[in-house]
């Protein structure tokens, strides 16, 4: 389940997420206030006290036995010009991802089609490159990915680099449901993973993206050769944004020869179990999400035997909410044709 796979390395990949429950008014309210000690205190906690919280805070928010699929493509792999020093796809190390271009849209709608007959209810998008700009016609043709994915059913997300307010703008209204942007670590830790973007631009990105009313995903890595206190440090700078990300990807590293990574040492499970915890108590409604990269066979095989229920599209309620009148729209047209598939409200 924690097979984690190097970022954007895979043309497929799919992760595995809770599902959020509806809004009970007897809950606390979220926070956004968070002093970075009290992280490090829910951190710090012994293991299994820290487990038993983040359990019981699960249970107050999310139905713990949901999850949603999401299935991750690469619509535009290698030749990146950014230094990420984890990934495979920057054109500045000497790895085994080749280049290549936009893909057309027909294979990309082929493999969405296929990952929602295998049960993901979500379908993500990904490209290789720093930003769309001078990409006018390549922006375009994932405008009208989203518009065709949107229109089956799925929720839809892409992860396309830094965005403007009038590019995430144009990707909401082209029916995008998620945006992903990791900022990957912590503020300190940054500067020694990427030197191409600053934290900043990140953040410029995410308030662009949670301003044009989509979703916001943005999560980490781990294992970069972090300490504590940047993994700490991370879910802080999450917590305390206007809104916490509707989903807080956590990934583990898979060294790549030929990265500056290549030799790190694998994230110990007792880190990953630390920090998805203290996420989850951190943030009570939103979605964490594994990213995994098992295949749809194994995903099956791994719920049957934990009884374990894939969730709906939108089922989760800070994404329907954000939908709004869309959703409302779609499950009129659904009510409106006699063969209708699944309702996806
Ligand atoms: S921006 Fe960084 S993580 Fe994304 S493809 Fe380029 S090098 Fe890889």
């Amino acid at each position: 389940m924690f097979r984690s796979f190097p970022r954007r390395s895979l043309p497929f990949a799919r992760s595995l997420a809770t599902h959020a429950a509806p809004i009970n008014s007897s809950r606390p309210v979220t926070r956004h206030d968070w002093k970075k000690e009290e992280i490090q205190k829910i951190y710090d906690t012994p293991l299994l006290d820290l487990v038993f919280r983040a359990a019981s805070v699960h249970r107050q928010y999310q139905d713990p036995n949901k999850i949603q699929l999401c299935t991750l493509m690469n619509i535009k792999t290698g030749g990146c010009s950014e230094d990420c020093s984890y990934c495979s796809q920057s054109s500045r190390y000497s790895t085994p991802t080749k280049a290549s271009r936009l893909l057309d849209i027909e294979p990309v709608l082929e493999a969405a089609r296929k990952a929602k007959a295998n049960g993901s209810t979500r379908f993500c998008m990904g490209a290789a490159w720093r930003d769309l700009a001078g990409r006018k016609r390549g922006f375009e043709r994932i405008l009208e990915m989203v518009r065709e994915v949107r229109g089956m059913g799925m929720e839809v997300c892409t992860t396309l680099g830094m965005l403007s307010p009038e590019q995430a703008r144009q990707l909401k209204e082209a029916g995008l449901t998620a945006y992903n942007h990791n900022l990957d670590t912590s503020r300190e830790f940054y500067p020694q993973v990427i030197t191409t973007r600053s934290y900043d631009e990140r953040l410029d990105t995410i308030s662009a993206v949670r301003d044009a009313g989509i979703s916001v995903c943005s999560g980490g890595i781990l294992g970069l050769g972090e300490s504590d206190s940047d993994r700490v440090g991370l879910i802080h700078e999450v917590a305390n944004m206007p809104e916490h990300p509707e989903s807080f990807p956590v990934n583990a590293l898979v060294p790549i020869p030929g990265t500056p990574l290549e030799k790190n040492d694998p994230v110990p499970v007792h880190v990953l179990i630390r920090t998805i915890a203290t996420a989850r108590i951190a943030m009570p409604t939103t979605i964490i999400r594994l990213a995994a990269g098992s295949p749809w066979d194994e995903d099956k095989a791994m719920m049957g035997r934990w009884g374990l229920e894939g969730m709906r599209s939108f089922e989760q309620v800070g994404v329907a909410k954000k939908e709004g009148e869309r959703l409302e729209q779609g499950a009129h047209n659904e009510a409106a044709e006699p063969v209708a598939a699944t309702a996806t409200l």
